[in-house]
């Protein structure tokens, strides 16, 4: 497809031009020339069903599913209560016993490796749909989650007729039904951490996408039938919490996979104890970014922009708190604010955008209410100049300076644009300031010293620690989080690890 005049990223090739608004009527003013992603390609129907033992079954009660940018509805979906949860179970039920488990590992690959080229095939279309539904810019989506989301498919189907390389001298048998329950910041790339594995050692699935982002579950279950999956090997059900709930109380399912606020997964470890269900969770994060004053600083800048402000800080390992070491502020604080009032707001489905919309309203009021919190307990407020369109949720990138260890801005997660900075003399002070928080997702070190970078890394209580960088991703590499951020691993070999049981040695 042929890529619009302004394409680039922010910062990068585009030119500044003072053009007016572009065709979605986003807003007018000295910005970039429109790029808008084409999406002609895209057919979406205006209802759909639940997606049960391979068949679409209508829901007696549906709901819509609305795009936060231009609050326009653009599909309704069904709302699965507990008659459609249990037959969705059965279904699985059904599908593990007499087709999935027994089948060899090999031609469960086959099947995987034909949905992860599907995928690739169809990526613009799920790039555009997954951008409309969430809000996210359609270069994250184009860029990351997607070619992310094949390949977490093509390298589970790798380990499916390897499991006894990968747990070598065991028997690795799959665990049965598994009830997985995504969010809405990452929904696809979120199906495909959890779905992939499942599948790939034996198991089968029950899915439930987040209320607000069900579309792209719902083409992948379109896929699923496309790839010819035996029916009730995946099945996916849409609704809200409720649905989920259904969904965790359900004696048929074996293991439970949730991503999703630290609050709801402790409700779901209190359903879950004393049943023997299995069960990992990942939930919230704060993590640190720490650049030292021999970091890179241009490199550490950009590093701080992508911690925070990719997928408008909708990200559970998020850096939402910086701590630069002292001699550094000023300078940090200065490129920051210059790169962040470079930034691109607006227009989700522009190429050039680099700050989409809020996913629901209820998340903009959240982010809001802390933002007010941060400024009422003494924290000093900056934010960048970019104009808000008048319809949809957004909010600007936002900074906070002069915080104290016991803000909550510090202290919660936001899940928005909003970072907290604060200062640091020594990296014993760095580390005791970074692992003050009930969270352990998470931690990024900027530094010109492989020494420092190990210090440093081996005490931070974090699952995810990224030194020179921040938010990569790959499929082979584990993916998980300490205290309140949770329990258990997704990607590489752990996360299929949390898919079987494994016996003798
Ligand atoms: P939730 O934890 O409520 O939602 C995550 C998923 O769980 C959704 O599919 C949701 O359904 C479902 N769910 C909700 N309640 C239950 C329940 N009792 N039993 C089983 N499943 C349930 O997150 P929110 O969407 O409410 O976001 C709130 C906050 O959580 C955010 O501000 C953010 O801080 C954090 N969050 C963290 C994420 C992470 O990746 N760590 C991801 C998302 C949110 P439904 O969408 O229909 O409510």
């Amino acid at each position: 497809m042929p890529e619009g005049p302004g394409e680039g990223t922010a910062g990068s090739s585009a030119k500044r031009t003072t053009k007016k608004a572009n065709s979605h009527d986003f807003v007018e003013g000295d910005c970039y020339a429109p790029a808008p992603e084409n999406t002609d390609h895209v057919s979406l129907k205006r209802s759909y069903d639940l997606f049960i033992g391979g068949k679409w079954v209508r829901a007696p009660k549906k709901f819509e599913t609305i795009n936060p940018a231009t609050e326009e509805v653009i599909a309704e979906v069904g709302e699965a209560g507990p008659k459609m949860v249990n037959r969705a179970v059965g279904a699985a039920r059904d599908a593990y016993e007499k087709t999935w488990s027994k089948m060899p590992g090999r031609e469960r690959g086959k099947y995987l490796y034909r949905l992860a080229r599907l995928i690739q095939e169809r990526s613009r279309e799920f790039a555009v749909v997954e951008t409309m539904d969430g809000g996210k810019p359609i270069r994250e989506s184009r860029d990351i989650d997607l070619p992310l989301v094949a390949a977490h498919f093509f390298y589970y189907a790798g380990w499916a007729d390897k499991l006894e390389y990968a747990f070598p001298g065991r028997k690795a048998r799959p665990l049965g039904v598994a009830g997985q329950i995504i969010p809405w910041n990452f929904p696809l790339l979120m199906a495909a951490w959890k779905l992939a594995p499942a599948l790939a050692a034996g198991n089968t699935v029950v899915l439930k996408p987040a209320e607000t982002t069900p579309l792209t579950a719902l083409l992948l279950a379109e896929l699923i039938e496309e790839a010819d999956f035996p029916p009730g090997v995946v099945n996916v059900i849409t609704g809200a919490g409720r649905t989920g709930q259904n969904l965790v109380q359900h004696e048929g399912i074996d293991k439970v996979a949730f991503t999703g606020s630290t609050a709801v997964g402790k409700l779901i470890q209190k359903t879950l104890a004393g049943t023997g269900k299995r069960f990992t969770l990942e939930l919230g994060g704060k993590a640190a970014n720490i650049i030292f004053d021999d970091a890179p600083i241009n490199q550490a800048v950009e590093g701080i922009v992508n911690g925070i402000f990719f997928n408008q800080g909708h990200v559970c390992c998020a850096g939402s708190r910086l701590f630069v070491q002292e001699g550094l502020v000023d300078t940090v604080l200065r490129k920051l604010k210059r790169r962040m009032e470079s930034l691109v707001l607006g227009d989700p489905l522009d190429k050039n955008t680099d700050i989409g919309a809020i996913n629901s309203p209820e998340q903009l009021t959240r982010i809001q209410g802390l933002v007010d919190s941060g400024r009422e307990q003494g924290a000093k407020c900056w934010q960048s100049s970019q104009k808000i369109p008048g319809k949809g949720n957004w909010f600007k990138p936002t900074i906070f300076t002069d915080c104290a260890q016991s803000h909550r801005i510090v202290q919660e997660e936001v899940f928005g644009p909003v970072l907290a900075v604060q200062s640091f003399r020594t990296p014993e002070e760095a580390l005791e300031k970074a692992n003050n928080t009930p969270y352990g997702l998470s931690g990024g070190v900027w530094t010109d010293k492989g020494s420092k970078i190990f210090k440093i890394t081996s005490q931070l209580r974090a699952g995810v620690l990224w030194a020179n960088t921040f938010n990569k991703f790959d499929p082979s590499s584990p993916f998980g989080g300490y205290k309140e951020s949770g329990m258990g691993r997704e990607g590489g070999l752990h996360g299929l690890g949390a898919y079987v049981q494994l016996s003798g040695r």
